[in-house]
């Protein structure tokens, strides 16, 4: 037993000194057993530091198990493992080592090569992961395949939905045939090898015609083809969503294979090798989802690239429509300003702050302060203070909205007195907000002056015309009553028409002068507290001869209602309206004369009562305390007026019909005076009519609340 251990086994004496050993213990130590016995053991041994471990043995005398070095004659320094048992007999002690430097250097030569291989991977890994171009690392990992596998051929194969597939990256030596771009059919990878390697399945053939591989023998065929003898195959799996899969929506799809192929003889695949190619195909997963990735990156990047590109152009174009309006705007301006600047009227534009926010160079000329300098300005502190305030109703009412034109007079910077023309005209915005006002105003200081000159010659002329006109009168009247002689029938006649065509032009003289009065201002009107009713009783007393004289039914409705008027001149207005009412009616005819006392509200303005929405009179006070008007009204049955006319007639000498003044012996002046007294009593005076129907003339007075 001692000689055929494969231990060397030593007995050494209570010194150290061999008292024999075996002949694995003389192979161990290098030395011929004859020469063994008596030799000290501690001169092979490797002393770890000062001590020698044989000799801690030896004086312990314990059984021991334990390491040291074994130096023999000759060679390198052997690591042993030793098991010491003391006195086996008297003064004999068992040593039993075993070489164990030959299974140390195994051991380190498999953690040195496992070192490597992580290294080898990582590098392989870091390559891979440099580059986001899924082609760079498909072909840097067939490359380092085949450099670290040493294989003859390491190809990637993608597998299309249809079962057919494609190598699109391939590293091979060159005495092989390529095999890159070949398109494969479906047969040679069949379905259930597909679903195989979709579930993970790895397989290592070492020897394609080894019979328990079970490969077809068409594919054994097919490889034969290519020379290929052994293959490694591992799935790479593409990792479809983030969801948890199901049977019918498995979560990774088999996208390809990582394929090594040996082509001159078998080759048995290491397990090593199997990792790295499975690895390696995990990274060519996450490489294949995050070219997905970078694929839907490029696509938003590329979409939205294309959304700002459209932007941008919209914003191009918006900025050259905009450049293109604000330079048609300054041009615009500089015509209106140029247009404005040009003309002899004051044109402004002021804010709802009454302060100018636009003026043409006429204030400069005017006023003698330029546009700028009074831009910003409030109106208070361009005009004088009494011309202010006489602006001030207009300029409010302007701000509330309404179009108001009103005739003012103001000192120019040369200290000579104007007389104006004003209009405002409200800017409203698009919510109908007055923002401010234009202004316009007019020098009317000539024609002011040709008016009062007419005036004054009318006035003249007409007084110088009555007196001559009302002997004429006289004479003619005395004549026809024959107390001067009798005339012939044909003189008769002639004496008729010269009373007729003076009583026209005494009528005539009498209201130009009257309108001529009324206009001028020089007439007061002598306002008082009167009945409507009595007034109204008066006139159609008046009207009567006259009515019977053409054929005219007068009916009138007197009510007791109190207006504040001068009465003399409110039968002026109803006996005219009354007059035009009969000559314009036609026999059998009927003319009304009504009155009504009328409530209105205070934001009521008169306007609200014009023809366009006439108001049903009501004779009965609703809201006392509210001020009323008295709306009288004159309603015929004649040949009434067109539309087009119904505002010209009050205007001075405007007639329907131009023969109506030979006609019927009108002069065209009555309604206009008719107005002219209404306005001067704050009312308002209008006509309605239906052509052919006939017409009613409406005109409100202020009324006293009862
Ligand atoms: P005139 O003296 O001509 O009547 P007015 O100023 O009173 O002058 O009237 C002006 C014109 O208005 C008349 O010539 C006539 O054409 C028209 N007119 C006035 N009242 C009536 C009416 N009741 N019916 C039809 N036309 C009328």
């Amino acid at each position: 037993m001692l000689e055929n251990a494969v231990d060397a086994i030593a007995l050494l004496d209570d010194h150290g000194c061999f008292l024999d050993g075996n002949q694995a213990l003389c192979q161990l130590l290098g030395i011929p057993r004859t020469s063994l016995a008596g030799r000290l053991f501690s001169a092979f041994t490797v002393a770890d530091g000062a001590v020698n471990p044989l000799d801690l043995l030896l004086q312990t005398e314990q059984p021991a198990i334990g390491m040291f070095g074994v130096r023999p004659v000759l060679g390198v320094p052997l690591d042993v493992e030793y098991t010491f048992t003391p006195k086996v007999l008297p003064s004999t002690h068992l040593l039993i080592l075993r070489n164990i430097s030959q299974h140390q250097r195994a051991t380190e030569e498999e953690l040195r090569r496992q070192r490597q291989r992580v290294e080898l991977f990582s590098e392989v890994t870091l390559k891979i992961r440099q580059s986001l171009q899924l082609k760079e690392i498909l072909h840097t990992t067939v490359t380092e395949v085949q450099r670290i596998l040493q294989a003859d051929r390491v190809l990637i194969y993608q597998v299309f939905p249809d079962g057919t597939g494609k190598a699109i990256s391939e590293a091979v030596l060159p005495n092989h045939r390529p095999i890159l771009e070949m398109q494969f059919p479906e047969e040679v990878f069949p379905v259930d090898y597909q679903r195989l390697y979709a579930q993970g399945r790895v397989r290592a053939i070492a020897d394609v015609h080894e019979p328990a591989v079970g490969l077809a023998q068409c594919l054994v065929e097919f490889v034969d083809q290519f020379d290929i003898k052994a293959k490694l195959i591992v799935p790479i799996l593409q990792n479809l969503s983030s969801h948890p899969p199901t049977e019918a929506n498995p979560q990774h799809q088999l996208w390809g294979l990582l394929i090594a192929h040996q082509c001159n003889s078998p080759r048995h695949w290491v397990d090593f090798e199997l990792e790295l190619m499975q690895q390696l195909a995990d990274q060519i997963s996450i490489a294949l989802a995050q070219a997905q990735l970078l694929g839907h990156l490029e696509e938003l990047v590329e979409v939205r690239t294309a959304e700002l590109q459209e932007v941008n152009r919209n914003l191009q174009q918006e900025i050259n429509d905009r450049m293109q309006a604000e330079a048609a705007l300054r041009q615009s301006e500089e015509q209106l300003r140029l247009i404005t600047n040009a003309l002899p009227v004051l044109i402004a534009y002021v804010d709802d702050q009454q302060k100018y926010r636009f003026n043409n160079q006429a204030y400069a000329d005017w006023l003698g302060q330029t546009p700028d300098e009074i831009w910003g300005y409030h109106l208070q502190q361009v005009w004088a203070t009494d011309c202010y305030h006489r602006m001030q109703p207009y300029v409010k009412a302007a701000l509330a909205g309404q179009v108001v034109t009103y005739e003012n007079e103001i000192v120019l910077h040369d200290g000579s007195l104007r007389s104006v023309d004003v209009t405002y005209i409200p800017h409203l915005d698009e919510q109908q907000l007055v923002k401010g006002f234009f202004a316009l105003t007019n020098d009317i200081s000539d024609r002011k002056a040709i008016e009062r000159m007419k005036d004054e010659f009318i006035s003249v002329v007409s007084h110088e015309l009555r007196t001559p006109l009302t002997s004429l009168h006289s004479a003619l009247k005395i004549l026809a009553t024959g107390r001067l002689g009798t005339l012939t029938s044909g003189g008769q006649q002639l004496l008729g028409i010269a009373d007729d065509s003076t009583e026209r032009l005494v009528r005539l003289v009498n209201n130009v002068l009257d309108l001529q009065r009324i206009e001028s201002g020089n007439v007061v009107m002598d306002r008082q507290v009167c009945n409507a009713a009595e007034l109204m009783i008066r006139a159609t007393e008046v009207m009567q001869a006259m009515a019977e004289q053409h054929e005219i039914t007068l009916v009138t409705q007197p009510l007791d209602v109190l207006i504040w008027a001068d009465s003399d001149y409110i039968l002026q207005t109803l006996i005219n309206l009354l007059s035009n009412a009969i000559k314009f009616s036609s026999p059998g005819g009927t003319v009304w004369l009504t009155v009504a006392a009328k409530a209105i509200a205070m934001t009521t303005s008169l306007d609200e009562l014009s023809p366009i929405k006439p108001l049903q009179p009501t004779a009965k006070l609703s809201m006392p305390h509210l001020p009323t008007i008295a709306w009288f009204q004159v309603r015929d049955q004649g040949q009434g007026i067109p539309t087009d006319q119904l505002e010209r007639i009050f205007e001075r000498f405007q007639q329907v019909d131009s023969s109506d003044s030979r006609k019927k012996g009108g002069t065209g002046l009555g309604l206009t005076i008719c107005r002219k007294i209404i306005e001067q009593h704050d009312g308002k005076i209008w006509a309605e009519s239906v052509l052919g129907q006939g017409s009613t003339f409406s005109f409100t007075l202020p009324a006293l609340p009862e």
